[in-house]
């Protein structure tokens, strides 16, 4: 908008394409007179730097040189690369934003929210020969034909949701919308959406996960019809582009989509939904390392668009935000044609020997009775491959991968061992290693074994897998999915993939094979995550007419979150977690921020890491620093990992002062033998 006024401007500042931190900043070019009229706030363009050329993002247009450009030489621009697509200003702003308040660089920040197509086709203009083979991809739901969804009347809780939804939409606060499984939370999204589109506004869904997408598509465009865009990294760069520009112009109202799709160009923004707002996957796990949730709520303030976060079992910190009076909160008790929550039974495996079968006899027997039955079981188990480890049984050595500090899972189908870190494979040894004995036991199975103990218990039942090796393609997912769908597989088997979001309604068993798991993990959100984890699988089966049933196989069944998920009382475990973080000070009690320092060197690691916990125990005096320790995952693709937690009272404080002492070390050092990973309000801490 800015170019259009007046004169042309005369100069851009551009973040270019460069990773030192300490470049971490504009650098200032002439507009030539015939890009005047192309060069937009946000435009990607090619600009020279030293010799070569770099690609870059303009960020700001002006008419005069600011303080930092002045004596130094400035070159012209020389091409805008998609004269389509650029950022407004808020997209803008919120990069920026983003830089500071996760201490990534700016260019970072910046390639997340563009379009990656935008980007990527950027960077296959000046790499030519890629282009085709990305194009070529095609996804197979742009062509599946979709049947109408019609509306339900909703049921009175579901009326109260919708209107506190409304009222976030004209000013009011988010909504926590907590609603157990197969309350109707879809439901209530769609007419709220509806809603907003009736009124001229937009509106986008975010879901956690592309196994998702799918299903959420087929409602969505079902209801709402082809103004619902799609957004995910499934998509072929010329789909996301032509999506992207729809959404920017105007053509379509509806974005839906995965993490990356909340920075969609949606001028005229009305409600954002972040269904099953608990997960994981909203936080991404590389540079910028943002929140979904936060961007959202960042941007539905700028455009006084409603927001709602959705979930059977809402993270403890969004419930805390609820119970602040921070988010407004609506409670969704019951199914809306009164079906019951499924009947969980536990298994107590402890007094199970180390070579029994993965499925306990009752379950067993179950699984037989259901499919006999002519209904469908879905069994939930987080862990590929076929088992953990092997593990030599007279000296206890089990074979690790020699680069990360983990067990190799040992894959039967493909005859190898293979780390789930850094992919090291290697065939399994005859003899251990250690003390050269033959007798291997195999450590806790994996989802290729279980198929096949359950292949052997139902001979001649179709069984549907679903998890990381069997979903390498795209449209795998669907594929699978669909197999189940229409009845033609009677088992779907997988790890996470299948917890959430599945809507059969002849599942009426679910069987959790290790459901306690998440407990093992070194993370103060163990619990709620094993907690979230049972909840929502058990809330797979029974969603349709006939009633559910769940067997929980674990080998802790006193521990509260396993209690409270057999009991499904969600507000038992926040109290008793509540209390813990308060009185460990952890989140929502404090704020986090992790930094990671990993190097090749383990003594170099550790002397640098140890640095910086000193200087931050200087300078940011607010904050308790917590460390240097090694990280749970010490080794990692060789490098040595080391980690310092800060707790502080606002993160951006302290991710200030962290990249204000790692920026100082980028210029003295330039490139360093140590490097450092800031992650702020971190979901894992492995
Ligand atoms: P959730 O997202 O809360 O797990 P869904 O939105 O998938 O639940 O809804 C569960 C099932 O209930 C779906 O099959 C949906 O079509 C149905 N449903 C939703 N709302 C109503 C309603 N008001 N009356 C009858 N059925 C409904
Ligand atoms: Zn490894």
């Amino acid at each position: 908008m800015v170019s259009c006024q007046g004169l042309p401007k005369k100069y851009a500042r551009v973040i270019v394409n460069l990773t030192a931190r300490a470049l971490n900043h504009p650098f200032t070019y002439a507009v030539p007179a015939e890009l005047a009229a192309e060069v937009k706030v946000g435009s990607a363009v090619e600009a020279p730097f030293r010799s070569g050329t770099l690609v870059g993002f303009v960020v700001s247009l002006d008419d005069e040189l600011t303080a930092d450009a002045l004596g130094h030489e400035i070159r012209p621009l020389i091409k805008v690369l998609d004269k389509a697509v650029f950022w407004g200003a808020e997209l803008l702003d919120l990069t920026h934003f983003m830089s500071r308040y996760y201490g990534c660089l700016w260019l970072e920040a910046l390639q997340a929210a563009v379009p990656a197509p935008v980007l990527k086709s950027v960077l296959a203009s000046l790499h030519a020969k890629r282009r085709s083979h990305l194009a070529a991809k095609k996804h197979p739901c742009s062509h599946v034909s979709i049947a109408e969804y019609p509306a339900w009347k909703l049921t009175a809780q579901q009326e109260l949701a919708l209107q506190a939804i409304s009222e976030s939409c004209c000013g009011g606060p988010p909504v926590l919308l907590y609603g157990v499984t197969g309350s109707g939370k879809t439901e209530v999204y769609l007419q709220a959406a509806a809603r907003c589109l009736q009124q001229g506004r937009q509106v986008m869904v975010l879901v956690p996960e592309l196994s998702l997408t799918h299903q959420a598509v087929e409602r969505y465009r079902g209801r709402l019809g082809e103004t619902v865009g799609v957004l995910h990294s499934a998509l072929s760069i010329p789909e996301r582009r032509d999506c992207w520009l729809s959404l920017q112009q105007g053509k379509k109202q509806v974005v839906l989509g995965t993490r990356s799709a909340v920075f969609a160009p949606l001028d005229a923004l009305g409600l954002i939904v972040i269904d099953e707002e608990h997960e994981t996957s909203y936080k991404q796990e590389n540079a910028p390392r943002y929140h979904a949730r936060q961007i959202a709520y960042r941007r539905a303030k700028h455009y006084g668009a409603g927001l709602v976060l959705g979930s059977a079992t809402p993270s403890l910190e969004s419930y805390y935000l609820a119970q602040q009076g921070r988010y407004r909160l609506a409670a969704m008790t019951e199914r809306p044609q009164g079906q019951n929550l499924p009947e969980v039974h536990l298994i107590d495996m402890r007094q199970r020997g180390k070579r029994s079968k993965m499925i306990a006899p009752p379950l067993a027997e179950a699984i037989r009775q259901r499919l006999a039955d002519k209904q469908q079981v879905v069994l939930y188990l987080n862990r590929r491959g076929y088992s953990k480890y092997l593990q030599c049984n007279d000296c206890g050595l089990s074979v690790g991968c020699p680069h990360c500090s983990i067990p190799l899972t040992y894959h039967k189908n493909k005859g190898h061992m293979r780390c789930h870190y850094c992919d090291f494979a290697s065939s399994p040894p005859d003899l251990c290693p250690n003390c050269g004995g033959s007798d291997f036991l195999h450590g806790k199975g994996g989802t290729e074994r279980l198929f096949n103990e359950v292949a052997a218990l139902v001979p001649g039942v179709k069984i549907a897998r679903m998890d990381r090796d069997t979903t390498g393609k795209i449209g795998d997912h669907e594929r699978i999915l669909r197999e189940f769908a229409s009845g033609e597989a009677q088992i779907l088997l997988g790890t996470k993939m299948i917890t959430k979001g599945l809507d059969y309604p002849m599942v009426t068993l679910v069987g959790v094979i290790n459901g306690d798991e998440e407990l093992n993990m070194p993370d103060f959100r163990a619990s709620e995550r094993c907690f979230q984890l049972i909840t929502q699988v058990a809330g797979r089966a029974g969603r349709g007419h006939l009633p559910g049933e769940v067997y929980l196989q674990v080998y802790n069944p006193d521990q509260l979150a396993v209690q409270a998920a057999l009991q499904n009382d969600y507000l038992a475990l926040y109290s008793a977690e509540m209390t813990l973080r308060r009185s460990l000070r952890y989140p929502p009690f404090c704020r986090l921020v992790r930094v990671i320092a990993s190097g090749l060197d383990e003594m170099a690691v550790s002397v640098q890491v140890a640095k910086l916990a000193e200087y931050l125990r200087q300078h940011s005096r607010d904050a308790e620093i917590v460390g240097p320790a090694p990280c749970v995952l010490e080794r990692l693709q060789g490098k040595y990992r080391y980690h310092v937690l800060c707790k502080g009272q606002a993160v951006q404080p302290l991710v200030e002062d962290i990249s204000a002492y790692l920026e100082e070390l980028s210029r003295r050092h330039g490139s360093m033998s140590v490097s450092f990973v800031i992650d702020a309000e971190p979901q894992s801490l492995t």
